[in-house]
C-alpha cells in the first residue's frame, strides 16, 4: 500500500505546498483542497476440500446361506444327537457358524478425500 498527498487552491486549483497557510497566491481565495491518493494490492487465496463417504452392507450369498443352514439345522441336530457326541458336534457346528457369520455380512465404509 502506498499513499500520496498534495494540496491545491479550492477555487482555482493552483497547486499549493502542503505547508502553505493563508490565501492563494494566484486568486487570493483562502480555501485549500487536500488530495490523498491511496492504492493497495490484494491477494486472494482460496482452497477447496471434499470428503466423499459411502457406507453400505456387503453380503456374501454363499456364506449367508451356510449361516442360515446352520441356524435352521442346529435344533434338529439336538433332536438326533444326545450326550457328549451331541455336545461335540454342536460345538463344531456353532464355531463354523460363527466364523461364516463374520464374513457373511460386512459393513463397508469407503471414504475419499481430496482438494486443491
Ligand atoms: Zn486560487
Amino acid at each position: 500500500m502506498s499513499d500520496d498527498t498534495s494540496a491545491e487552491c479550492a477555487t482555482c486549483h493552483e497547486p499549493l505546498a502542503e505547508s502553505h497557510v493563508g490565501s492563494c497566491p494566484k486568486c487570493g481565495a483562502t480555501g485549500k483542497l487536500w488530495k490523498l491518493k491511496l492504492s493497495a494490492d490484494a491477494r486472494v487465496v482460496a482452497s477447496l476440500r471434499y470428503l466423499h463417504e459411502r457406507k453400505y452392507w456387503k453380503t456374501h450369498p454363499v456364506l449367508l446361506s451356510i449361516v442360515l443352514a446352520i441356524v435352521l439345522s442346529s435344533p434338529f441336530l439336538g433332536l438326533v444327537l444326545a450326550g457328549w457326541p451331541g455336545v461335540t458336534v454342536g460345538l463344531v457346528v456353532s464355531v463354523a457358524g460363527f466364523v461364516a457369520g463374520l464374513f457373511a455380512v460386512t459393513r463397508v465404509h469407503h471414504t475419499r478425500e481430496g482438494g486443491s
